[in-house]
């Protein structure tokens, strides 16, 4: 199980966010058979949900990056339990590593968007979206956050895929400017991030999400730590809900079929099954309407 971590250095002008999530990205890999390049985008997304969805108090975030490229869309939920979820389009996408690199760019493309669902359990789901710069994912989460959320950030991301295709270790950092940082803090901390070494080197070291704010902020302090796992939120009653969302005659037609309805969920691959008796059951919640 990992964790995220939220922190503030003792200026209190920039906050900072840190994450280690290699056991779910790990799960994610096993339960949708993804290749490595397709290992690699998902787990940056799932990294980067999890920093974003580091201080809600209540609801969920979600990730949405389409870029045109082979692996279709990319998908990362997160909520304020530090449960994480996500899929890809297309997990069996290969592409040859460039340099000994798995090229995220060119599997997720860069002719796209990316896309932050908020749903805070309000009546209101915030949503915003720009488009992307890399497809690498932490620099357009960043131009995202920059740009559409107005709160200068920085990202790192990474997932270190073995030659077997197993996870190493998956993590990241955010860290975000608040209004009284002044220009040469930030300069200073622009200059410090340039010369930090990857994200997935610092954790292959052994370095703890502490350690990694510990070597931007030498003077943070720990706020808040919260365990990250994944979990999904599909259930039967959902997929109940889903199909009686098609309408009376779709169900009628799989009534006229005589088989049952088979969904399997993508993010954790569980199947369901609604037989012939609860879909007459489900077509008389249309009945007494
Ligand atoms: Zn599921």
């Amino acid at each position: 199980m990992g964790y995220v971590i939220r922190g503030l250095p003792k200026s209190k002008n920039f906050r900072a966010f840190a994450v280690e999530c290699r056991d779910v990205v790990e799960t994610i890999r096993n339960l949708q058979k993804l290749s490595p390049v397709a290992t690699a985008a998902l787990g940056r997304a799932i990294a980067g949900v999890a920093l974003l969805s580091a201080d809600l108090k209540c609801g969920k975030v979600l990730l949405q990056i389409n870029g045109g490229g082979p692996i279709g869309e990319v998908l990362a939920e997160g909520d304020a339990e530090g449960n994480l979820r996500g899929t890809v389009q297309h997990p069996d996408v290969w592409i040859e590593p460039v340099s000994g690199k798995l090229p995220v760019g060119l599997a997720v493309g860069k002719n796209g968007f990316i896309s932050v669902v908020k749903d805070l359990g309000l009546k209101e789901v915030y949503q915003s979206s720009t488009e992307l710069v890399s497809g690498e994912i932490a620099e357009d989460l960043a131009y995202y956050l920059t740009v559409s959320e107005q709160i200068p950030s920085a990202v790192a991301l990474g997932v270190l895929v073995d030659t077997d295709g197993s996870v190493i270790t998956a993590g990241g950092f955010l860290v975000q400017k608040l209004p009284d940082a002044t220009e040469e803090e930030v300069e200073e901390l622009e200059k410090l991030l340039k010369e930090l070494p990857p994200v997935t080197k610092l954790l292959s070291e052994g370095k703890t999400p502490e350690d990694i704010l510990k070597e931007i902020f030498p003077d943070i302090e720990i706020l808040e730590k919260r365990e990250v796992r994944h979990k999904c939120t599909c259930s039967l009653e959902k997929v109940e809900r889903t199909l009686i969302a098609l309408g009376k005659e779709e169900l009628e037609k799989f009534l006229k079929e005589g088989k049952p309805v088979e969904v399997q969920c993508s993010f954790c691959k569980t199947s369901y099954t609604v037989d012939l008796s609860r879909i007459k059951e489900l077509l008389k919640s249309f009945k007494e309407d």
